[in-house]
């Protein structure tokens, strides 16, 4: 119930304009978000690699309902990977993009466009891309605009969600090789038709796409902070005899830092997954949603103070 109420002010502009305008919303937004200029982001891939972590940076954008706008987005992605690649950063981060930030709403073959500048370009530096999930209206689209890229880049990566029904097929189908696959639980509120709404469900549906990613010949990357599910990854890579190097393990910028340490302490691949730029409220919503605990203590801080 409380998670809806979030996803549903995660979609109001009044809501954006109070949350924006809180003191509050400043301190959560910094450990969610890696800062909003493309230096901030390079800084934040070098405090990572220093630790042993891989990134991949999300430059935050929804709902683009223009040309320009896109334009923007594809230009501070190309922005970002040259700044990386001057860096020497780019055997350590890749890039993450929304295709809707790119136009897939109002005109699908030019996000598939720049989605191919961008791949292009992140080749060029020497690292990869992966096109996120958002909602299930978007799924064919997106997974047939990821298809046409990796004619070109075989190793354009992308999401599936295990909340929904199809995922499990959509596991078996993808996982041939070179196939990099990120897996999460997914993010958005849909309906009972496609998707379980169970946690128990969708956890159990995690570990059968698991299994799926795992027994194939792509390269899984399992995106999730719950412990049971990442100890299920370890013991999955050790059946389907998988070395550390052959999957990864990714989290979110901010959530569960000392696992993310512990777990590259221990020899395995961690990518963290890191948003910028300065349109971090839906992306900040999201996560309030997915721990309605932060919320709470998030609405009372913006009841009290001024
Ligand atoms: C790298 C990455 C990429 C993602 N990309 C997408 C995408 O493209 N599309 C999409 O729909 N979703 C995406 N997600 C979000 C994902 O779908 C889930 O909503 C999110 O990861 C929470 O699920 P969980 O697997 O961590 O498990 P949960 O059951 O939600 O959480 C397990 C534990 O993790 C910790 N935790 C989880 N969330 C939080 C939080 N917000 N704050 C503090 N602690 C927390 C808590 O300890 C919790 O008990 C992505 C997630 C990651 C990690």
């Amino acid at each position: 119930m409380l998670r809806s109420v979030i996803l549903a002010a995660a979609r109001s502009k009044k809501m954006e304009r109070v949350v924006g305008a809180a003191p509050v919303t400043r301190s959560l937004v910094k450990r969610f978000v890696a800062g909003e200029t493309t230096a901030e982001a390079v800084a934040v891939a070098r405090e990572l690699a220093s630790q042993g972590l891989l990134a991949t940076f999300d430059y935050l954008g929804e709902d683009t309902t223009s040309p320009e706008q896109a334009d923007a987005t594809r230009d501070e992605y190309l922005r970002l990977l040259a700044a990386l690649k001057a860096e020497g950063l780019s055997h350590m981060a890749e890039v993450s993009l929304k295709l809707s930030a790119l136009g897939q709403m109002f005109d699908e073959e030019s996000s598939y466009a720049r989605a191919h500048e961008i791949a292009t370009a992140a080749a060029d530096a020497g690292t990869t891309v992966t096109a996120d999930m958002e909602d299930h209206t978007t799924t064919d689209s997106t997974l047939g605009i990821v298809e046409r890229i990796r004619r070109d880049f075989p190793e354009f990566g992308t999401v599936l969600q295990s909340y929904l029904r199809r995922t499990e097929d959509d596991s078996k189908a993808l996982a041939y090789k070179d196939s990099r696959i990120r897996l999460c639980k997914g993010a958005y509120k849909e309906p009972e038709t496609v998707a379980f709404q169970r946690k128990i469900d969708i956890d159990r549906s995690y570990v059968r796409c698991v299994n799926a990613l795992m027994a194939g010949e792509g390269y899984p990357m399992l995106a999730t902070h719950d412990p049971r599910l990442v100890e299920i990854g370890i013991d999955r890579a050790r059946w389907y005899d998988r070395e550390p190097q052959d999957f990864e393990f990714q989290m979110l910028y901010g959530i569960r830092p000392q696992e993310q340490l512990r777990l590259a302490g221990e020899g395995y691949r961690v990518r963290v997954y890191v948003p910028y730029g300065d349109q971090w409220y839906g992306y900040l919503m999201r996560r309030m949603a997915e721990r309605p605990a932060n919320m709470m203590f998030f609405a009372r801080s913006l009841a009290t103070k001024k």
